[in-house]
């Protein structure tokens, strides 16, 4: 009999329908199908579950799951609603992802290092007054977590010639890559930084660590790209923090409510570049591609991908 894998998700439909397409492409050994598509028996039978944003009553009607896969590598919605519940959840780590994210990371380091906000304010102004060069070396970057796409993001950098830390839970050793952890190993690391990257996840340890003390302890005019979760920042002391120079620009891709609204200030403020959560799209193809692999070992013989820990809640 085909292995029964429910899909639970809250999607759009047609968003629902590619991935659908593309996991039973990779799964065709397996029965892929949508809650609403299962009897009662089939729900119960349901050991795993494939999930892309899922409602919580939802996953309520699949009384004996073990586990469910996210398509996403960010959990913190999962966290907060499927946590209690008794199976594991396994979030994405794809290193197209992680590739996709190095890419942006560079581009945006490269368009803070070479002072573009700064020459496009200058433009609007017809003023022509050229700004001394700085040595990629002579640029520190740090990036705040050091997971999948933090060191991704770190080497690619360090390939490019900045000068790179980086900042995590547990301390590594990465080689050309500075390592700190722990409180005080975050304040020798912003305090030194010219850009600082944050791509850690939003956990109740991470939310709003980017607050009042935080910029008060960043290097003057250091700038800053928010490519993890909204929610790590704490907006109007980031705008504080603008205003009074102690950051000289930030990058946003990512915020608390998404869509931003559109009378948020944020839009507006010169010193502020706005991105609507594009640094690192989700590619369905390899997407799949990984999901169905954890699940082919799973069905094969019961082995689990890494989970995720519900006590760090990531
Ligand atoms: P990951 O592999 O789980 O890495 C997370 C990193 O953050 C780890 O180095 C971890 O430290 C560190 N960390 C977590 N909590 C910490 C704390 N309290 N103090 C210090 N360090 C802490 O995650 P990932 O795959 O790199 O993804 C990171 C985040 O990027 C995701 O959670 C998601 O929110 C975001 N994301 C954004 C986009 C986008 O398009 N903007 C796309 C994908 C993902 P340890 O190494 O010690 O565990």
């Amino acid at each position: 009999m085909r292995s029964l894998i429910p899909f639970v998700h809250q999607i759009d439909s047609q968003e629902a329908d590619e991935w659908l397409g593309a996991l039973r492409g990779q799964l065709p050994d397996c029965d892929i199908r949508l809650l609403n598509q299962l009897t009662e028996q089939e729900k119960a039978r349901a050991e795993l579950a494939i999930v892309a944003n899922p409602l919580p009553a939802d996953v309520a009607q699949l009384p004996n799951l073990k586990w469910v896969h996210s398509v996403w590598a960010g959990v913190e919605g999962m966290m907060a609603e499927l946590a209690h519940m008794p199976f594991d959840i396994v979030r994405l780590v794809d290193s197209n992802l992680a590739q996709t994210m190095s890419e942006a990371v560079l581009a945006w380091v490269m368009y803070l290092h070479r002072d573009m906000p700064r020459y496009r304010t200058q433009q609007a102004l017809a003023q022509w007054q050229q700004l001394p060069y700085v040595e990629p070396g002579d640029r520190h970057v740090v990036i705040l977590g050091l997971g999948e796409l933090g060191q991704k993001s770190a080497s690619r950098l360090a390939e490019n010639g900045f000068r790179i830390s980086g900042w995590s839970r547990s301390l590594k050793t990465i080689s050309g890559i500075r390592c700190y952890a722990g409180e005080q190993g975050l304040a020798e690391a912003i305090g030194q930084a010219d850009i600082i990257v944050n791509l850690l996840p939003l956990t109740a340890e991470t939310k709003g660590i980017m607050n009042t003390a935080f910029f008060a302890g960043v290097k003057q005019g250091a700038s800053l790209i928010n490519f993890g979760r909204g929610a790590t920042i704490n907006e109007s002391d980031l705008l504080q923090a603008l205003a009074e120079d102690l950051v000289g620009h930030a990058v946003l891709d990512v915020f608390e409510q998404e869509p931003l609204a559109a009378d948020s200030e944020l839009w507006s403020n010169p010193n502020i570049t706005l991105l609507p959560h594009i640094s690192a799209p989700t590619s369905v193809s390899t997407a799949s591609l990984i999901v169905a692999g954890n699940v082919k070992n799973y069905l094969a013989d019961g082995t689990m991908p890494q989970v995720v820990d519900k006590q760090r809640g990531y």
